[in-house]
């Protein structure tokens, strides 16, 4: 059989289809500069009824579909395989805010929103959306939720499937299921949004969302402490949970390194503490109350860190935290986020390195860290962990890079090579503590395999059997996810 007649396709459906190499280039390679692809062409419909013409046109062609949607995202779900024989479904142009409900609070909008539009369109309706990552700029709603994003909220607000109230859908086989539910409550069978939810493209494309709304913070406190180990770093989480209650809303985890790369490649964002420490921690609260009250919550918080007190009145033997400030103005606080939003990027321009996305039990994050970082060094002496994250979900960017950057003469390590080790080494450890080798990022193509080694053989069966199910001709994004 030849190549399908794309003049067919194009007929099919209103938006644009992109044939040439130069407009196809951009949408063939992932945000890192790891996978490329070739792909028939790539579609990039306008509307729900379009998306739905195009996948019956690859359905009964037998034609493959990657959907992609700001092509940010870090395992490769959204680029095609080298075979040229794939479409590409950008689902970009799919942009409109359908409606807000602020008595509701909830939002539909199209799968292609780009995530900043999303919060902005909640903010002007007097409403807080609360995802939030480094990519909101370019990343979409649509590719948020099928990879089930997590970011810097999660903690008080929950992964982007929590704040998902409904979904609509074109199906593998094409047809337009309609679950754009605006309700809190509905135990009607099985939950389909939660199946496409974080499925990553291989079950059906996501054409608009319900989206959940909350009311928005009346003050925002943000502070960046020093804190001399993994484990003064939960014990300031205690702290703070304990203090601030639901009112802590993201506490990440930065080791030195990560703000020393920062430094050398942005060196408009400055180090904000004087000196070094081994860890800090940026943590942040959202409150209903006023900003005096605020303000003096968190002041007492930092203050009781400080001073070594578990509570008011109750001393420990040590304080939690060397040092800390508190951002006193919203662009202060914009500068203390930068930093943490900066460090992937610091890490690309330093070179190449190893990603891992793990999540382990919080409480066993420092016997995590301590196991894994001896076994690196006993087996590759010198790499070097570029570790940060979501440490108040349990979840860590724990990366390695190689011994030898900025080493002059010393002859580069083959990082491709110690891959394969390196990852074998931390995922192992990631199993033993009971933990996820893929936290918020998806499987895509990077850990397709990995999750196979890992996951039970009854849990591989089940997942099968949905993909069976739900895509019977194994046209939704190949290769990803399941092999
Ligand atoms: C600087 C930076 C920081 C990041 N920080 C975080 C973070 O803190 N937390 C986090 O979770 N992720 C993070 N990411 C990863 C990435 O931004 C997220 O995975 C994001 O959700 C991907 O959205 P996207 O629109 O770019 O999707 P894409 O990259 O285009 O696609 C991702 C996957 O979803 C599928 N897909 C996309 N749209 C649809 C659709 N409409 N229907 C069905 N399938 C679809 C694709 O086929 C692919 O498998 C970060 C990335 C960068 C570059």
């Amino acid at each position: 059989m030849g190549a399908p007649d794309l003049t067919e396709l194009a007929a099919s459906f209103q938006g644009r289809l992109l044939t040439d190499a130069a407009d196809t280039a951009p949408f063939l390679v992932d945000w890192r500069g790891r996978y490329s692809g070739l792909a028939l062409a790539v579609a990039q419909p306008d509307t729900t009824e379009d998306v739905a013409a195009v996948v019956r046109w690859c359905a009964a062609q037998r034609v493959p579909i990657v959907p992609q949607g700001g092509n940010t995202g870090l395992s490769g779900g959204g680029t095609p395989d080298a075979s040229g024989t794939a479409l590409l479904l950008s689902l970009a142009r799919l942009n409109r805010v359908r409606a807000v409900d602020p008595v509701n609070n909830s939002l539909t909008v199209e799968a292609g929103c780009v995530l900043a539009n999303v919060q902005q369109a909640a903010r002007d309706a007097g409403r807080l959306f609360p995802l939030s990552l480094g990519a909101q700029g370019s990343c979409t709603i649509g590719g948020n939720l099928a990879t089930n994003a997590g970011g810097t909220q999660v903690l008080r607000y929950g992964n982007s499937r929590e704040l998902c109230l409904g979904l609509e859908v074109v199906t593998a086989s094409g047809e337009i299921w309609n679950g754009l539910r605006a309700l809190r409550k509905d135990n009607t069978g099985y939950d389909l949004r939660d199946l496409y939810i974080g499925s990553e493209g291989t079950l059906g494309v996501i054409t608009a969302a319900t989206l959940k709304l909350f009311p928005l913070p009346a003050a925002q406190m943000t502070a960046f402490a020093a804190v001399s180990s993994p484990d003064d770093a939960l014990r300031l989480l205690a702290l703070a949970q304990q203090q601030l209650g639901a009112a802590l809303t993201a506490f990440e985890l930065i080791s030195d390194f990560c703000i020393e790369l920062v430094e050398r490649h942005f060196p408009e964002l400055r180090r904000p503490l004087a000196g070094h420490s081994p860890y800090y921690v940026l943590l942040e609260s959202s409150d209903s109350d006023g900003e005096a009250q605020a303000t003096e919550r968190f002041e007492g918080l930092l203050g009781e860190a400080l001073a070594g007190e578990d509570a008011p009145g109750r001393p420990t033997a040590a304080p939690c935290i060397t040092d800390a400030v508190l951002a006193s103005s919203l662009a202060q606080a914009r500068s203390l986020w930068a930093i943490r939003e900066h460090i992937t990027m610091a890490q690309m321009a330093e070179g190449k390195n190893i990603k891992h996305d793990i999540s382990v039990p919080i409480s066993s994050i420092p016997a995590f860290l301590e196991q894994v970082d001896a076994e690196l060094e006993r087996r590759f002496p010198g790499v070097r962990v570029v570790n940060f994250g979501h440490l108040g979900d349990g979840n860590l960017h724990y990366n390695v890079s190689p011994p030898d950057w900025g080493t002059a003469g010393h002859p580069p390590t083959d990082l491709q090579a110690l891959q394969p080790d390196i990852n074998r080494v931390v995922h192992d450890a990631v199993i033993e503590f009971n933990g996820s080798i893929s936290a918020e990022h998806g499987l895509g193509q990077l850990r397709r395999d990995e999750a196979a080694r890992y996951k039970s053989p009854v849990e591989m069966a089940l997942m099968r059997s949905v993909k069976q199910a739900l895509d019977p001709l194994g046209i939704m994004n190949p290769g990803k996810v399941l092999g």
